[in-house]
């Protein structure tokens, strides 16, 4: 089943986070972000060359949606392109929101996993949580 499939990829994200560390240097910029509905906290760290992101981690505390979004994300925007970030970003956003993808030729990644939570209305702003601290950085340019 797909979705039990999905569920497991959700649970060992909240498990074992990717990129959960601090990030230190010039070129590093970050993020302190909370989600008003669910208590969940996340720094997120991103460091840019040029346009690109070479590096992407985070730190926080939270639901296992959102711990399992941010490690999801970060494994999804390392070395890639600003531009590229920001279709990802509103593809993710469309798959939540709307239960389905804008675009299915975009590889999500694990990400994909969340599209459940989809019909979980009050759990939105968990999977969204570490996308919408990413646009403060971003914001913050
Ligand atoms: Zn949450």
């Amino acid at each position: 089943m797909l979705q039990d499939l999905y569920k497991k990829i959700v649970i060992e994200h909240a498990k074992s986070k990717r990129n959960y560390r601090k990030l230190e240097g010039d070129n590093v910029r970050k993020v302190h972000y909370k989600n008003p509905t669910c208590g969940d906290v996340i720094t997120l760290y991103l460091q840019l060359e040029g346009e690109k992101a070479v590096d992407i981690s985070f730190e926080g505390e939270g639901c296992s949606i959102s711990m399992a979004s941010s490690s999801m994300m970060t494994e999804l925007l390392k070395n890639k392109e600003l531009e590229e970030i920001s279709t990802l970003r509103n593809e993710f956003e469309h798959l939540i929101r709307k239960g389905v993808q804008l675009n299915e030729d975009i590889d999500l990644e694990d990400a994909l996993s969340l599209q459940g939570v989809h019909r979980l209305r009050a759990r939105h702003n968990c999977a969204l949580m570490a996308w919408q601290a990413l646009d403060k950085l971003l914001a913050g340019k």
